[in-house]
This record gives structure tokens, sequence and C-alpha cells, in this order.
């Protein structure tokens, strides 16, 4: 597959990478985000970061270990979902969901409920 990002990009998030691992070699850090540039950037960036974190990677070279739990925690559900703020309460029509007046005085009439002996 084509690169995502150019070595230059690598260059850059390896500079960053290496203000959290500033053991990591630099130009093992790029060559190791370069051998993975076929992912998209994003993915690599959070994956990359996950393993500067992690005190277990010795080398940047762990980057490219695309079987790690680094990257296994970038599946979709894993992936922080916009905010979808026309979602819909899932009880009451009109509502928003997270917003809910209905659901919140529901809430209110509940907790008075238990504040009553
Ligand atoms: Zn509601």
């Amino acid at each position: 597959m084509s690169p995502t990002y150019s070595r230059q990009h690598a260059a850059a998030l390896a500079e960053l990478l290496r203000l959290i691992r500033p053991s990591w070699d630099a130009l093992a850090t790029i060559n190791a985000l370069h051998d993975v540039a076929d992912r998209p950037l994003a993915d690599v960036a959070r994956a990359a970061i996950l393993t500067a974190q992690d005190h277990d990677a010795r080398t940047p070279r762990a980057i490219t270990f695309t079987d790690s739990d680094h990257w296994r925690s970038l599946t979709a559900d894993a992936r922080p979902q916009p905010v979808r703020r026309t979602e819909q309460c899932p009880r009451h029509e009109g509502g928003t969901a997270g917003r809910c007046p209905m659901c919140r005085s529901e809430q209110i009439a509940h907790t008075t409920t238990e504040e009553t002996p």
C-alpha cells in the first residue's frame, strides 16, 4: 500500500515521540514510523505514543509490532466517537440524549421520593 504520510512527517512525529522517550534513537524512530506508513497517520501517531509510554518497549522498533496491545486498542470500538448532538433520548420522543428535560425531571422526582421516609 502507498504511504499515507511522508518521511518528513515521520521525522516530525519522531521528534514528539522523543520528548516522551528521550532514549529512543532519532533515526531508528523515523525508520520505524516509515515502516508503518501504509497505515493512517492518526492511528500511527496514537499507537506510537502508547508505545513510547510503554517502558517494556525498549526501542522504537516496537512501534512496528502492529499486533501489539497498543495497535489493538485502536479498534473501531476503542476510538473516541464524535458527540452526536442530535441523538434522541432513547426513552422520550423529542428529548435529546444526555440533556433530556423529561429524564431530568424523572431524576428529580426519583431523588425526592428517596428522600421521603
Ligand atoms: Zn429522556
